[in-house]
């Protein structure tokens, strides 16, 4: 009876992992997919609660509320700016917990002589060097997130060398322990070495690249599960692994594709040396300021309005004083939409989430190609917290850091609004011309204040 449940469990956990990855793709249904996951994921515990393998159920529950004391307070707590930290700690546990399972293998099984396939091996080599390079490699990349660790590229000569010529001694190690019984100090060093390269391999990397580099770990957490799916023979962790492998693996190459960066570049360009503008410098030029009553003026006359948000809305927690000046212009008869660059932000789908939380209906939010040809139309793009991702450097100027980037074409609009609090650079450290742009009027302030404003003198001008 246990056996065909927990089967059963396995095979609608292993559908729900996939409806769940399905259903995240869009905002319409990503509730749901959320929720699907959640199930499925609920399914796979209690299934493997009930295989007979289980011996005690103490260590379980240990397991479990510890589990719960760290995770359950982190969710709760972070920030929505800090969730690309959150995702590098997860998979840090993920990928440490897949590298266990492979040492504990190893030592009830091969080391104590029992007759172990070719095939075990390969797994349980693979499983603990994706999952011991994961754990140290998603903790450097946290710290380097939260700033605990310095954030610039740490670079010396020949390091991509000594990173390779490393790799492929724990290489060589792995293929010894696959084709023969080997001396009891192997296993640690090669342990030692993936540890020590999850390290070595994130040094070179500046904080910047961060988000990318997650989503290679996440696809490297995931391939450790499949491995580890293979060792153990569970169906359930080779399909999740190997989902979670390839869906972490197309969003790195979605994200380096929106930044206009190659994989190589992202992993050996120690992108971020360069040298960044400072706000001392650029505001040397001259740029147009506005005040909440002018901009209240502007938008209220406009017939369409190109909404841009960005990081800085994040930060400020502005989206519900924009749903606030959304309705009053709707109920104006000014019709407004909503501009979706694919790295707005920190995380892909990080402006979505936001606006979704404010209720701003999803027909409203487009995405870049979408609505690029339609600023030429608009008579205000109205810029909030973004800065790279409307940077007209990004198309001709080839000494940008950003050349190439794919940007939102707001420059095109009649005029363009842009809320910040200075004229400090973004993300990528470099000045905007947007700004010092004969049509652009800077609205100092933090986003929730300034638009918190404008909706007050829109009120005024009943
Ligand atoms: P940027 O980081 O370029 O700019 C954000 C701007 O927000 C800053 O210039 C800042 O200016 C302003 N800001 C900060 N706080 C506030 C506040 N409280 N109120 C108002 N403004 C504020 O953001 P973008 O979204 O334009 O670009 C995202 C960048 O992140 C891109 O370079 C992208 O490549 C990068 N990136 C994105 C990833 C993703 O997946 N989304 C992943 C990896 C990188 P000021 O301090 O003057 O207020």
């Amino acid at each position: 009876m246990n056996d065909s449940f927990w089967q059963a469990a396995y095979i609608i956990a292993a559908l729900c992992v996939v409806l769940s990855i399905k259903w995240l793709n869009s905002p319409v249904t990503a509730r749901r997919g959320v929720r699907a996951g959640e199930f499925g994921m609920l399914l796979a515990v209690v299934g493997t609660l009930l295989r007979h393998e289980v011996v005690s159920f103490e260590w379980i529950a240990i397991a479990f509320v510890a589990g719960a004391a760290v995770g359950a307070p982190l969710a709760y707590l972070m920030p929505m700016t800090s969730v690309p930290q959150l995702t590098a700690l997860s998979h840090a546990f993920g990928a440490l917990a897949a590298a266990l399972v492979g040492s504990a293998e190893y030592y009830t099984d091969v080391a104590a002589g029992h007759p172990t396939t070719g095939f075990k091996m390969v797994a349980l080599v693979i499983e603990s060097l994706l999952g011991y390079l994961t754990t140290t490699a998603s903790v450097m990349a946290f710290g380097k997130l939260q700033e605990i660790v310095p954030t610039r590229p740490m670079t010396y000569k020949g390091q991509n060398v000594i990173n390779l010529l490393l790799f492929a001694v724990a290489g060589v190690l792995g293929v010894w322990m696959i084709t023969e019984p080997t001396p009891p100090w192997v296993f640690p060093a090669f342990t030692g070495l993936s540890l020590l390269f999850g390290i070595l391999l994130i040094m070179p990397i500046g904080g910047g690249d961060m988000p990318t580099v997650i989503a290679l770990l996440n696809s490297y957490a995931g391939a450790a599960c499949a491995a580890m799916g293979f060792a153990l023979e569970n169906r359930l962790l080779i399909i999740a692994g190997a989902l979670n492998a390839s869906s972490g693996f197309i969003l790195s190459v979605i994200m380096c594709k929106a930044m206009n960066r190659s994989f190589t570049n992202v992993l050996f360009g120690a992108f971020g040396a360069a040298t960044t503008t400072t706000a001392a410098q650029a505001s040397t030029k001259p740029v147009h300021s506005a005040s909440a009553e002018d901009a209240a003026a502007i938008l209220e006359s406009a017939r369409r309005v190109i909404v841009v948000p960005g990081y800085g809305m994040a930060v400020a927690q502005a989206q519900h004083k924009l749903r606030e000046l959304t309705d009053i212009l709707n109920k104006r008869g000014v019709q407004v939409d909503f501009a979706i660059h694919p790295v707005a932000g920190r995380m892909p789908g990080h402006m979505n989430v936001l606006l979704a939380e404010a209720d701003i209906p999803y027909d409203k939010l487009h995405e870049m190609e979408d609505i690029n040809p339609d600023f030429a139309e608009a008579d205000v793009a109205l810029v909030i917290g973004a800065n790279d991702v409307v940077n007209p450097a990004a198309r001709h100027d080839k000494t940008s850091p950003i050349y190439g980037m794919p940007i939102l074409d707001v420059d095109k609009a009649h005029t363009v609004m842009v809320i910040k609090r200075s004229m400090n650079p973004g993300f990528a450290g470099i000045d905007n011309e947007l700004y010092y742009n004969d049509k652009t009027l800077m609205l100092f302030g933090d986003a929730k204040g300034f638009l918190g404003e404008i909706v007050k003198a829109l009120a005024a001008n009943k």
